[in-house]
């Protein structure tokens, strides 16, 4: 009997360890992918591991992807490791191979944080990075708020008395749109999408050329957490209502399947995101794609942890007693402890692949 929580790892390295064996336990090619340009906070290098299932000339092929958020990937991996031990392997319909993505962002995965060895979150980072960005107004008017000089009581308050005015004119959502829909103007603020595309960004891309290149049918999963209830997976369509794709995500998830530009999600909308980097690279394959996000604790909780664990880095010291209570909080608010919230995130996620698996043979 397989120990749905025991799949979930406390730290990165653990993760890692775990995963790559049980993905040579159930017979998978594994790849790995150095990152060159961080190391963890044990000083320990840091990989992208693949592992890949079923047939080379797959026509259909099912992907999880875990840790595009960094901290997130304690729940991603979590799933890819449970569907591993559960014989997902095994139980693949003909045809059809996996391709197991294993902490993109490994170093936000090592270090309890949401963004890369850039301070850049790679949800924002797949724009053309040749045209001129987004705009986010929202965030510009708040961004002294949001990276206050000091962490205490009267920055606190201070901050919070900056947020609710911006609520009170645009709504407890459009403040939500402020900060999370992605910005391009201060490196060192929170969910800034970068200047160029990432390593993670550039090995993703190579990764799906070489692995899915030959594919006809690709269905991909992308791990996320923090947003909506307890437990609770959101199975979110990052691409237009008006693309071919979103008509086949529909049709596969049903009315489970919302859409931030449709108004329907808990997400803001976001400007370039990662699974948009698959039909890109793999234009002549049908692409469906999904981000679940699992719910932790309220909006204003996990983006106050998100705010926090950016000033620790920018401006704190993480060794201080502040600096080592804001990362156990930000861990907590992405990775909520106990059994509870772990065996509802690989409910979801069976129920989810079994969907996508379904869609990718009968579509
Ligand atoms: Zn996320």
């Amino acid at each position: 009997m397989v120990s749905i929580s025991q799949c979930f790892s406390e730290s990165y390295a653990e993760a890692r360890t775990k995963f790559c064996g049980a993905a040579a336990e159930a017979g998978g090619a594994l790849r790995s992918y150095f990152n060159p340009h961080a190391k963890g906070p044990d000083g320990g290098n840091l990989y992208l591991d693949t592992a890949r299932f079923g047939p080379a000339d797959a026509a259909n092929m099912l992907v999880m992807i875990s840790s595009t958020h960094g901290v997130e990937g304690h729940c991603g991996s979590g799933a890819q490791i449970a569907w591993l031990r559960t014989g997902g392997a095994t139980k693949l319909p003909k045809d059809t191979g996996a391709l197991l993505v294993h902490a993109i962002n490994p170093y936000g995965f090592a270090w309890t944080r949401r963004v890369n060895e850039d301070n850049v979150d790679l949800n924002r980072n797949f724009v053309d990075h040749d045209k001129g960005y987004p705009k986010n107004d929202g965030y510009l008017a708040i961004a002294d708020a949001i990276l206050p000089a000091r962490w205490d009581d009267t920055s606190i308050a201070e901050t919070e008395r900056t947020f609710a005015a911006y609520a009170q004119k645009h709504g407890a959502f459009g403040l939500q749109g402020a900060i999370s829909g992605g910005q391009y103007t201060h490196p060192d603020g929170i969910f800034y999408g970068g200047a160029k595309p990432t390593w993670s960004n550039r090995t993703i891309r190579a990764i799906a050329r070489e692995e899915l290149g030959r594919a006809k049918r690709v269905g991909l999963i992308d791990y996320h957490t923090g947003l909506g209830p307890f437990g609770h997976g959101e199975l979110i369509c990052t691409v237009p209502p008006g693309a071919k794709s979103f008509a086949r995500a529909k049709a596969w998830y049903g009315d489970e399947m919302t859409s931030p530009e449709g108004g329907t999600s808990t997400s803001a909308i976001v400007a370039g995101p990662m699974l948009d980097s698959f039909p890109q690279e793999l234009p002549d394959a049908e692409v469906t794609s999904i981000a679940i996000e699992y719910g932790t604790y309220a909006v204003p909780e996990v983006l106050g942890a998100v705010r926090a664990d950016n000033w620790v880095h920018q401006r704190g010291d993480l060794k201080s007693t502040l600096g080592r209570e804001l990362k156990a909080n930000m861990k907590e608010r992405f990775f909520p402890a106990g059994d509870k919230w772990r065996e509802m995130v690989w409910t979801r996620a069976d129920q989810t692949i079994g969907w996508t698996l379904k869609g990718l043979t009968t579509g």
